[in-house]
């Protein structure tokens, strides 16, 4: 060891509470076979990348043994905000993926004892390691400002070299101990930066969990491990975090496979064993034909609360997910439509390696064979939950007549013709705002026109003998069959031979529409013959005659 690095070392990181011994010490390896985490950045947005990658992560580690926790990586300053990093823990858990430590205690306090799990507060454990690196001649404090970084750019965009600090390009790669500290005295703002053995022209093989051997170009950049604040890069912090917290499996956008060589040769100067990485393809959409990322600022989608405000099931979501995740998992779905999804032995084999669509319509579908097999009372219930934060006027209406709102939901569910009415929670204000008094009279303000054919006169002449004659006990056939009768007594077709005859105002489906607009102001509702019912005669007076 040189006497010169080392008296560099402890100049720039004068006691220090760890060592990379003590922490070995301090984070032994775990007594766990697999060990996965997440690690999102606070902001504030949950994108469902995440959440995607955050159960894929927990079903690896449940199933195989054991630990999945949350890191918190708020390492970017600039982008962070205030409870974010809870928005995140409380989102995710939101999902049913359970956290093993991180910060899930109460007031998301740490839980585990491989912390602080946040990495703002790791800030001692990433120098212990960058002075390590420092007296092994692997990193070293670059003093290089904005101005002459952008030189050294230029100078390059010219000799057609790639760009960045590295090799002949960086000054402070060969500066002496002596030219170290007049800088420091002079008050100069530095970054520590690895010090790559790397090379331009060598090729290295890295292995992808799923991808196999990949072959890249070396790394041979002077990547910046601590900024000017102090505060890690992502490379050193994934690499010292996921050391120390012993993690197994890295699984991660696969964005960060261009810094993979980076990262390994960094694992490999600070002597730890790398874990194996698994790089996730992100979820897609189409536009204009082409396939992208879903992106945080074009796609409402990207963030999470765009579903739960919509009144997506998280059960419909999760399944939806796995199914991206595992080509095998929509089989064993529909063979076992009432198991538990931790029962499925998802593995990461199937993960697909280029960019999944994101598929509303598949999404949808499950969304709806969810809400449809579940029953009236608990879609009630899970309706009522989800209005009181999504839609409050709907809620209370919901809370004041609980019956009504049962009867309204239960129409002709689980029956062979069950229309499927709901495919979200959001679903249940078209459906159910015409059955309260409140919401009938604000739709009534826009109901579409009657059919013509029908005049004042005859709405009153019909909706007269058909209040004598409605029952509401009627099967609904016989229900059906008393409408037609009573709608030809006034002249409107039952059939398209009648009404070929020209002797008729109309034909019996425009007395159906007249009812459903004077009963419920709208032309898309349930079943006639049930709304009625739900509705009750008096309401059904009042309506028709109002
Ligand atoms: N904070 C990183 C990101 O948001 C996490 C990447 C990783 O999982 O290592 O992309």
């Amino acid at each position: 060891m040189s006497d010169s690095r080392l008296a560099l070392a402890n100049l720039l990181f004068p006691n220090l509470p760890h060592t990379p011994e003590s922490l070995e010490i301090l984070y032994p390896p775990r007594n766990a076979s697999v060990v996965t985490r997440v690690g999102p950045s606070p902001t504030g947005f949950l994108h469902i990348g995440t959440v995607y990658t955050a159960l894929l992560s927990e079903r690896i580690a449940h199933l195989n043994g054991w630990v999945f926790y949350i890191r918190n990586e708020d390492t970017d300053d600039k982008r962070e905000i205030e409870n974010a990093a809870h928005i995140m823990v409380d989102g995710i858990r939101k999902f049913g993926i359970q956290i093993d430590e991180g910060g899930i205690g109460p007031d998301h306090s740490d839980m585990g004892s491989y912390g602080p799990y946040s990495q703002s507060k790791r800030g001692a454990i990433y120098q212990a390691y960058v002075k390590e690196l420092v007296v092994r001649g692997m990193a070293y404090p670059c003093f290089l400002s904005e101005e002459e970084s952008t030189t050294i750019r230029e100078e390059q965009t010219i000799a057609k070299q790639p760009l960045g600090i590295y090799g002949s390009y960086s000054p402070w790669r060969v500066a002496t101990l002596e030219e170290v500290q007049t800088a420091l005295l002079e008050g100069k703002k530095y970054v520590l930066r690895f010090r790559t053995h790397g090379n331009p022209s060598k090729r290295v093989n890295l292995h992808d969990e799923i991808r196999g051997d990949i072959e890249m170009q070396d790394n041979f950049m002077d990547t910046v491990l601590l900024k000017q604040t102090g505060i890690p890069t992502y490379h050193l912090a994934h690499v010292a975090d996921d050391h120390l917290m012993r993690t197994t499996h890295v699984m991660r956008g696969d964005e960060w496979i261009a810094s993979y060589p980076l990262h390994i040769q960094l694992t490999e100067a600070l002597g730890f064993t790398p874990p194996k990485y698994i790089h996730i393809a992100p979820l897609c959409k189409l536009e204009g034909g082409n396939k992208r990322k879903l992106s945080k600022r074009k796609d409402p989608e990207a963030n999470v609360e765009f579903f739960f405000e919509q009144g997506y099931t998280i059960e419909a979501l999760v399944d939806y997910m796995l199914g991206i995740m595992d080509s095998g998992y929509e089989a064993w779905r529909l063979e076992n439509p009432d198991a538990d999804y931790k029962t499925y032995p998802l593995s990461i084999e199937k993960l697909p390696l280029s960019g999944a669509l994101f598929d509303r319509e598949k999404l949808n579908s499950i969304a709806n064979n969810f809400l449809t097999k579940l029953s009236t009372e608990e879609l009630q219930k899970r309706g009522l939950e989800w209005a009181r934060k999504y839609d409050r006027e709907l809620a209370k209406l919901m809370e004041l007549s609980p019956e009504l709102t049962y009867n309204a939901l239960d129409i002709e569910r689980h029956t062979e013709k069950d229309p499927r009415r709901f495919t979200v929670f959001s679903d249940l204000r078209d459906q159910l705002q015409f059955f309260y008094e409140e919401t009938f009279e604000s739709l009534k303000s826009s109901v579409p026109t009657l059919p013509e054919c029908i005049t004042p006169e005859i709405q009153r002449a019909f909706v007269e003998d058909y209040l004598k004659a409605y029952d509401p006990t009627m099967d609904r056939d016989t229900w059906f069959e008393q409408l037609k009768t009573i709608a030809h007594a006034h002249k409107f077709a039952r059939t398209g031979e009648e009404w070929k005859t020209g002797e008729y105002h109309g034909r019996v489906g425009d007395i159906a529409m007249m009812l459903r607009l004077l009963l419920c102001a709208s032309a898309k509702t349930p079943d006639l013959c049930y709304t009625m019912r739900v509705l009750g005669r008096e309401t059904m007076e009042r309506r028709l005659k109002g």
